[in-house]
C-alpha cells in the first residue's frame, strides 16, 4: 500500500496543477493551530529539519503546500536530502537554512496591507528520513489582536483555514498541553466541519510542560473525543537552543528522554500514542486509508472531466493541436505576408500620384500668392485673349513673376517634404499593423515592432531627402518643356481649377443655406462692404486730421450689431470664395484659350500650365529617388529586422508567455493542456487500479 500513497501524492499534485476545484482533490493533511501552539515545531519534527521562518512577528502568511517524498537510500550510499520550490525554478536546495530563508522572503513579500495571502507556496522535500506525506501549513489562529495584527487579520486567517479544512482533507489540530483544550481554536474549527472527528487528528504539544498524568488524560480524549485520536509530542524547536545540524537527533532525544522517564504513564503497556515517530506513522496510516477511499471517487471524477475536455477539444478545435512555438512562427509569417500586401500601396505610380497631389497644393499656394492676390491679374487674361500680342511683347513684369513662381515651387523643400510624406505613409502602415490583430494582444511586441521600424525610417530620411533635393536641383535653374508635356500640364491645370471651382461653389452654397438664402447673403455682403467703406473713410480722415486736435466723432451704436457676429464672418468668407471664383473662372478661360493651347512658348501668359509641368517633373524625379533610397531599402530590411529583432531572443518560458497573451490561443492551449494532463492522470489512476484488490472500472458516461 505504501506504493499507493506515493503514487497518489504524485497524482494529487498533478490534479492541483489542472484546477483547484474541490471535485478533483485528493486528500492532504491540513495543519491548524493557534499561534505558539507548537505547530512549526511539530512540522519540523516530522521533517527532521528546522526550515520554517522564525523570529518575532514571523507568522506564516501564505499557506505552504508541503509535499514530503520518501527517497530510499541504496546500501552504502550517502543519504541525500533536499527541498525544491517547483514554482520558483531555484533547483535543488540541500541547505535547509536556505529553504528557511526563501520561505521568510516569500512571507515578507506579502504586502503588509494584505497581511495574509491565499496563494499557496509549493515546497517539496525529498529525503530518506521522511514518509510520503502531503501537509499544508496554514497561518496560526490569532488569539489576541494586537496593534500590528489588525482585527481583520483574525477573520482572514479563519476564512483561509475554513477553505482548507473542507473534505476530503485530514485536519491536524495542534494544541498545547498547557492550554485548556476548551480554548483551542483548532479543535473548535475542526468540530465545525467534522463533528465526529472522523478526519481530525489531535496533536498535543508541550507534553513536558504538564504533569504526566494530566498529559495522559488529555491524550485519552474523553473530553473531546476524536475518532482518529490524539498523539502527544515533545517538540521543542527553538532555533537558539538547538545545534544546527543535529536538530532532529537532539529533538528526538529530548522527546525520548521525556517519555522514557515516564514509562509508567506512557509505556508500551498504555494504549496512548506518543512521540514524533508515532505521529508520523499515524499520519501515514490515516492519509493512506483516506487516499485509498478517495481513489474510486477521484477516478470517476477525472474520467468525467477527461470526457468533457476531450469532447470540447473536438468540438471547439476539431482536435487540432497547437504549440506556443508554432503560434510564434505563424505570427511572424503572417506579419511578413501582411507587410508584403501593404507594400503594394507603395508602388511607384501610386507614390508619384501622391507626391503630385502634394505638389498641386503647393502650386495653388504659389498661384494665390503671386497671381490671384495681384490686382493686375485680369490683365494677364486680357493679354492671353488678344491674338495680336506676341509672347515677346509681354511686359518683363510677367516674366519675372513666372520665374519667381517657378523658383518658389522648386525651392520649397520638395526633397524633405516628399520624403516625409512617404515615410509618414510607411509609419502609419506599420502603426496600423502593430495595432491590429494579433499585435493588439501583444503590446510589448507591438512596441518593439514600431520602435525598430521607426528607427529604420529615421536612418533613411536624411539620406533620402538630400538625395531627392540633389536630383531636382537642375529644375531650379532651367526647365525645358516639350509640347506634349505642355498640353498635359494645361489639361491638368484645367482639371485642378475646375475642382477648385466646384469646391468654392459648394462652400458658397453651404454659406447661403446657413445664413438663410441668397437674398439674405446679398444683404449681408452689402452690409459688410458698407462697413469696409466706412472703415476706409475713417482711416483717410484720421490721416488727414493727423496733427490737429481730433474732433470726437459722435458716438453711434456699433453697426455690426445689426447682424449676429457669426453671420458677419460667414459673409466675409462668402466674399472671399466669390472673389476666388471670379479669378478662377478668368484663369480657366485663359487656360482654354487658343493662346494657351498653342504651346510652351506661351508660358508667361499661362503660368498654371507651366507650373503644372514643373510639379509633374518634380513628382517624377522625387518618386524615383525615394523608391531607391527609402522604399527599396526599407522593404528589404524590414523582414530581416523582424527575424533578428522581434521575437528572436525568447526562451521557452517567454514563448509560452507571448502565445498566451492572445486569448484565443490561451484558451486553446489551456484546454489542450488540461486534456493532456487529465489523460496522464487517468493513465496513472488506471495503472493503480490494476494494482488494487478490487479493480472496479470507473463507470462510463453516455
Ligand atoms: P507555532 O507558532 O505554533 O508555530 O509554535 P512554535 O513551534 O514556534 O512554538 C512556540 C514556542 O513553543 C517555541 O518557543 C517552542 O520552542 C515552544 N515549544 C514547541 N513545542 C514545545 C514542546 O513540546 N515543549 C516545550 N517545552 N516547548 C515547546
Amino acid at each position: 500500500l505504501m506504493h499507493l500513497t506515493k503514487k497518489l501524492i504524485e497524482i494529487r499534485s498533478m490534479l492541483l496543477s489542472i484546477d483547484q476545484s474541490d471535485a478533483l482533490k485528493l486528500p492532504s493533511i491540513v495543519v491548524i493551530g493557534s499561534q505558539s501552539s507548537g505547530k512549526s515545531s511539530v512540522l519540523e519534527a516530522i521533517v527532521g529539519h528546522e526550515f520554517l521562518p522564525k523570529g518575532n512577528n514571523m507568522v506564516t502568511r501564505r499557506p505552504i503546500e508541503l509535499t514530503l517524498i520518501h527517497t530510499p537510500t541504496e546500501k552504502g550510499e550517502k543519504p541525500v536530502e533536499y527541498g525544491e520550490f517547483p514554482g520558483l525554478g531555484l533547483g535543488k536546495i540541500s541547505d535547509f537554512s536556505d529553504i528557511q530563508r526563501t520561505l521568510t522572503d516569500l512571507n515578507l513579500a506579502v504586502p503588509a496591507s494584505e497581511a495574509v495571502s491565499n496563494d499557496p507556496i509549493d515546497l517539496r522535500i525529498y529525503s530518506p528520513n521522511v514518509p510520503d506525506l502531503t501537509l499544508i501549513d496554514l497561518p496560526g489562529y490569532v488569539q489576541i489582536s494586537s496593534l500590528d495584527q489588525p482585527e481583520s487579520l483574525k477573520e482572514k486567517i479563519a476564512l483561509l483555514c475554513d477553505k482548507y479544512i473542507r473534505e476530503p482533507n485530514i485536519i491536524l489540530a495542534v494544541c498545547a498541553a498547557d492550554v485548556d483544550l476548551a480554548n483551542s481554536p483548532a479543535l473548535r474549527a475542526g468540530r465545525k466541519v467534522d463533528p465526529l472527528g472522523l478526519r481530525t487528528i489531535g496533536v498535543i504539544t508541550k507534553m513536558d510542560l504538564v504533569p504526566p498524568e494530566l498529559g495522559a488524560s488529555i491524550l485519552e480524549g474523553n473530553r473531546y473525543p476524536l475518532h482518529l485520536g490524539y498523539v502527544g509530542v515533545v517538540a521543542k524547536s527553538s532555533g537558539k537552543r538547538w545545534k544546527k545540524d543535529a536538530t532532529a537527533v537532539v529533538a528526538q532525544r529530548g522527546e525520548n528522554d521525556y517519555f522514557g522517564a515516564h514509562k509508567e504513564v506512557f509505556g508500551a503497556s498504555s494504549s496512548l500514542m506518543v512521540g514524533t515517530d508515532t505521529l508520523r506513522r499515524r499520519l501515514m496510516e490515516v492519509l493512506e486509508s483516506s487516499m485509498a477511499s478517495s481513489l474510486h471517487g477521484i477516478t470517476n471524477a477525472v474520467q468525467l472531466e477527461l470526457e468533457e475536455a476531450t469532447y470540447q477539444f473536438k468540438v471547439q478545435y476539431n482536435d487540432r493541436r497547437i504549440t506556443a512555438e508554432s503560434y510564434v512562427a505563424e505570427t511572424i509569417d503572417a506579419l511578413k505576408l501582411r507587410f508584403k500586401e501593404f507594400t503594394q500601396q507603395f508602388r511607384r505610380p501610386i507614390i508619384r500620384a501622391k507626391l503630385k497631389t502634394m505638389l498641386d497644393d503647393k502650386v495653388m499656394d504659389v498661384l494665390e500668392q503671386l497671381y490671384w492676390l495681384d490686382k493686375r491679374a485680369p490683365e494677364l487674361g486680357a493679354l492671353a485673349a488678344d491674338p495680336k500680342v506676341k509672347p515677346e511683347d509681354v511686359e518683363a513684369y510677367w516674366r519675372h513673376k513666372l520665374e519667381a513662381a517657378s523658383s518658389l515651387l522648386t525651392k520649397s523643400g520638395v526633397g524633405r517634404d516628399s520624403t516625409l510624406l512617404v515615410a509618414d505613409g510607411l509609419r502609419s502602415l506599420i502603426d496600423s499593423i502593430a495595432s491590429g490583430e494579433p499585435f493588439n494582444f501583444h503590446p510589448q511586441a507591438a512596441e518593439r515592432l514600431v520602435e525598430f521600424s521607426h528607427a529604420l525610417l529615421r536612418d533613411r530620411i536624411g539620406v533620402t531627402s538630400d538625395q531627392v533635393e540633389n536630383c531636382i536641383k537642375p529644375y531650379k535653374y532651367d526647365i525645358e518643356v516639350e509640347p506634349r508635356e505642355w498640353e498635359q500640364g494645361r489639361e491638368q491645370a484645367i482639371r485642378l481649377f475646375e475642382n477648385e471651382v466646384t469646391m468654392c461653389e459648394s462652400k458658397l452654397k453651404d454659406i447661403r443655406k446657413k445664413v438663410g438664402g441668397g437674398r439674405r447673403l446679398g444683404h449681408l455682403i452689402g452690409y459688410v462692404k458698407s462697413l469696409e467703406e466706412k472703415e476706409k473713410e475713417k482711416k483717410t480722415r484720421l490721416i488727414e486730421s493727423a496733427g490737429s486736435p481730433s474732433v470726437e466723432e459722435p458716438t453711434q451704436e456699433p453697426e455690426s450689431y445689426r447682424y449676429p457676429p457669426g453671420q458677419i464672418i460667414d459673409a466675409r468668407h462668402a466674399m472671399l470664395y466669390s472673389d476666388r471664383l471670379n479669378i478662377l473662372k478668368l484663369r480657366l478661360m485663359a487656360l482654354k484659350s487658343k493662346r494657351c493651347r498653342a504651346g510652351p512658348e506661351n508660358d508667361v501668359l499661362c503660368p498654371e500650365a507651366f507650373l503644372n509641368v514643373v510639379a509633374d517633373k518634380l513628382a517624377y524625379t522625387s518618386a524615383m529617388f525615394i523608391n531607391i533610397e527609402l522604399l527599396d531599402h526599407f522593404f528589404y530590411q524590414f523582414p530581416r529586422e523582424i527575424d533578428s529583432r522581434l521575437l528572436y531572443d525568447l526562451d521557452r518560458r517567454e514563448i509560452v508567455e507571448f502565445a498566451r497573451e492572445n486569448p484565443v490561443v490561451r484558451r486553446h492551449l489551456d484546454l489542450q493542456e488540461r486534456k493532456d494532463k487529465l489523460e496522464e492522470v487517468m493513465k496513472q489512476l488506471n495503472s493503480l487500479s490494476t494494482l488494487r484488490a478490487d479493480p472496479q472500472p470507473a463507470p462510463r458516461r453516455h
